[in-house]
């Protein structure tokens, strides 16, 4: 029997499936492994900061300061004076291995941050919005509470571990990766560590002045906002929004029957 080589079928070597839908299996595919690879590095985060302990963390970034961050004067009065506030509410935390230094952003948007080492920052923006002490000393005692359960350090750990593999999928330099406070605190915290620094923050001023009347007055005038001022409020980019927010507040105040009246005292500049 002679052998009759036959001609391939049209199209053998394209796929039956559609195209789009093959590059939609690679897309999704390829995603998850990215976010897989991502969580792992975020656990291994967690796993790490066991064995960096918080005084260790305050040696490494005693003098630390992000790149990007354009400070006040030195000689600024309002600087001094937040300054003193935190070391008065700091008392109230027995034993902290911080020591805390705090800087002005030069920025119109209101923003607080709490950064490694115990470098809290605090924008000229946000200095212009408190109205009494009690204000600013919730704002800074919420961020003491994120000291307190060491998001600053988590924030770092996932930045760099995040950048290091970007770094490496890239093929970019390594020496590339700076640490801008942008980074760090863009990506904001969860509900949860929110939750947790507000309950810090709110028993360390009822510890400062006996009462937390105005801890979160600043937030009502907030609430109550018109677009005209949110250009300048960057506070709810990296905290929660003010509504919930409140109630909670409140809530919390009544478990712990914590005074909501009270005299407020004035800002010292
Ligand atoms: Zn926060």
């Amino acid at each position: 029997m002679r052998f009759v080589a036959r001609q391939p079928r049209e199209g053998i070597n394209v796929s039956e499936t559609h195209p789009l839908a093959e590059a939609g299996v690679l897309i999704v595919g390829l995603t998850a492994i990215f976010v897989g690879i991502a969580l792992v590095l975020i656990f291994l985060v967690e796993v790490s900061l066991y064995f960096v302990s918080a005084e260790k963390e305050a040696a490494i970034f005693a003098s630390w300061m992000p790149e990007d961050l354009i400070t006040v004067s030195t000689e600024d009065e309002r600087l001094e004076a937040t300054q003193a506030l935190v070391n008065r509410l700091v008392v109230h935390w027995l034993d902290t291995p911080y020591n805390f230094r705090v800087v002005i952003e030069d920025s119109e948007l209101a923003n607080a941050m709490a950064l490694p080492g115990g470098l809290i920052v605090v924008t000229q923006g946000l200095l212009d919005q408190v109205e009494s002490e009690n204000e600013l000393a919730f704002v800074l005692g919420h961020e003491l509470g994120h000291f307190r359960n060491r998001d600053q350090l988590r924030a770092l750990g996932r930045v760099v571990a995040l950048s290091l593999f970007f770094t490496a999928v890239m093929g970019s330099d390594v020496a590339g990766i700076g640490i801008k406070a942008a980074d760090l605190t863009l990506r904001g915290f969860s509900r949860k560590q929110e939750s947790k620094a507000d309950a810090f923050g709110l028993a360390i001023v009822n510890a400062e002045y006996g009462h937390v009347s105005e801890a979160w007055r600043l937030f009502e005038r907030w609430g109550i906002r018109d677009d005209s001022m949110s250009g300048f409020i960057a506070y709810f980019s990296t905290h929660p929004d003010t509504g919930d927010r409140i109630w909670k507040l409140q809530v919390l105040a009544e478990t712990n029957a914590w005074r909501l009246d009270g005299v407020s005292t004035p800002l010292r500049w």
